[in-house]
């Protein structure tokens, strides 16, 4: 391969380190932030609150009893839809009866 074609020569000490003009360079100054560090990153814009859950967010909800879209069967003022799922639920409760 291309890539192994030449050989990167290893540096066998700091006898081969290359000098320069400036010198005595020291670390960046250390400034300890105010306050207690942060255990939890900041979420970035459009970065889900829960990584397991999904959000609702842009959902349309639909009810389950009039099968209409903008509410649900809690707050539901409508009547029950033939196809409504909760009819054969009703239907079992009434047979158990
Ligand atoms: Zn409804």
């Amino acid at each position: 391969m291309e890539v192994d074609s030449f050989l990167i020569a290893p540096f066998l000490g700091q006898h081969d380190w290359e000098t320069i003009m400036y010198t005595n360079i020291l670390p960046p100054i250390f400034r300890k932030p105010p306050g207690r560090p942060k255990k939890v990153r900041k979420k970035q814009h459009g970065e889900p609150m829960n990584s397991t859950k999904l959000s609702k967010k842009g959902y349309i909800m639909t009810c389950s009893k009039c099968l209409k879209e903008g509410h649900n069967v809690r707050s539901c003022k409508g009547l029950m839809h033939p196809r409504s799922k909760l009819i054969n639920k009703k239907k079992n409760v009434i047979l158990l009866l």
